[in-house]
């Protein structure tokens, strides 16, 4: 995401001129508003010219219905959207929506937490936005996830089918996640696999980026529609791009610079975690760019390889985690997020060490040519280590 402090003055003051006819209702600055309006339109892949289209909208929305349904997971996905400080969802994105009912955070319970969820689905009929965090058991009737005695599945196929659209967030939702790993015994599947049909948004990941579902409905209240989507039904904005290609670290990949052992000379000089098994080169997700925890950090940035965690039954195919990706069975450093996706796995693993030869080839080039050469260089089908292996 574009750092909207980088706007200089000018662009910040020419956004508030053109919003000195109106008032904020919200419990906000107008200087904070104007930079959330310009993280999500940076956070959309927008030119920076819709943020006064964004701020417009949601100046003027009238508060839509969300109901936020919770079934098995961890609950990581509202702790990621609810502490998502930066850009300020919980100050703005909370405020803009009327979160009518969340199993985990509402304040009423029981009979009380019940009405709210029957008045809502009869009074905002076709209009709110479902969410659903967690997989939806479907062995045995579905009873290993149960709610006021019903299954979530029942309950699933209400509250989905009712909405205007549903968007699974995580992991878990969208693809089933852990309880879908190998192993399981719930029958867990997303919420595209258990009730098909829907006008459904899968907001992957493991935890979902609190960013990308505050950008998610910013784009819902300023176009009235969801996103784009790739296969997977995951928006493009948040997927469209291979971490791999948005890395820091790509200039060590190219240089043929990898970190070899947790702590080593590489690790600490921020170099290429491949061979340390980042899933980067197979994961498309916009963590770069967006980063977590008030956009300070993100896994690769903290210098651990990615997980490949927005992913399609990652936790059975992006295993051992901490094995270069040669190594791990059925992947190619170049095979697309959609190929591997849909299972139609383009297996090209020896790309990698060819890229690895090219490298060499480069670097021997440049040390001819007079430029400095790369430090260190990965062999050419060599079994990477696997020194910390869990
Ligand atoms: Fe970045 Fe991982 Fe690709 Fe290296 S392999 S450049 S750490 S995404």
């Amino acid at each position: 995401m574009a750092n909207p402090e980088i706007l200089s003055d000018g662009v910040w003051a020419a956004l508030e001129r053109s919003m000195t006819s109106r008032t904020t209702s919200r419990n906000v600055s107008r200087r904070k508003f104007l930079r959330f309006c310009s993280a999500m339109t940076a956070a959309l892949a927008l030119p920076l010219s819709y943020t006064t289209q964004v701020v417009e909208a949601l100046e003027q929305t009238r508060r839509p219905a969300l109901v936020w349904l919770e079934f098995q997971d961890c609950a990581g996905n509202s702790e990621a959207a609810l502490r998502a400080s930066h850009p300020g969802f919980a100050e703005i994105v909370l405020d803009l929506l009327s979160w009518n009912y969340h199993e985990t955070v509402m304040a009423p319970s029981g009979k009380a937490a019940e009405k709210s969820l029957a008045d809502t689905l009869k009074d905002e009929k076709g209009k709110y936005i479902a969410i659903v965090e967690g997989s939806i058991p479907m062995a045995n009737n579905g009873i290993y996830c149960t709610i006021g005695g019903r299954t979530a599945l029942d309950l699933a196929k209400e509250v989905c089918s009712n909405a205007y659209a549903t968007i699974a967030i995580g992991t878990c939702a969208t693809f089933g996640g852990l309880p879908a790993a190998e192993g399981g015994i719930t029958g867990a599947v997303g919420v595209g696999d258990a009730i098909p049909g829907l006008r459904l948004l899968n907001l992957s990941g493991c935890p979902a980026n609190g960013a990308n579902l505050a950008a998610t409905i910013v784009h819902w209240l300023t176009f009235k529609e969801l996103p784009a989507t790739d296969s997977l039904k995951r928006p493009l904005f948040a997927h469209g791009d291979r971490i791999h290609d948005l890395c820091p670290r790509r200039p060590h990949y190219d240089a043929g610079q990898f970190v070899r052992a947790w702590g080593d000379e590489g690790h600490r000089l921020g170099w290429c975690l491949y061979q340390m098994g980042c899933k980067g080169p197979n994961a498309n997700y916009n963590c770069p760019q967006v980063q977590f925890n008030d956009a300070t950090g993100w896994p690769i940035g903290v210098g651990h390889g990615c997980v490949g965690c927005a992913s399609p039954k990652f936790w059975d195919t992006m295993t051992p985690f901490y094995r270069a990706l040669p190594s791990v069975p059925g992947f190619g450093a170049e095979s697309t997020a959609d190929a591997f996706g849909t299972g139609a796995v383009a297996v090209v693993a020896g790309l990698t060490a060819a890229h690895a030869v090219g490298s060499i080839i480069r670097n021997q080039g440049a040390k001819s040519n007079g430029q400095p050469k790369a430090k260190k260089t990965i062999e050419p089908n060599q079994t990477p280590a696997r020194p910390t292996e869990e």
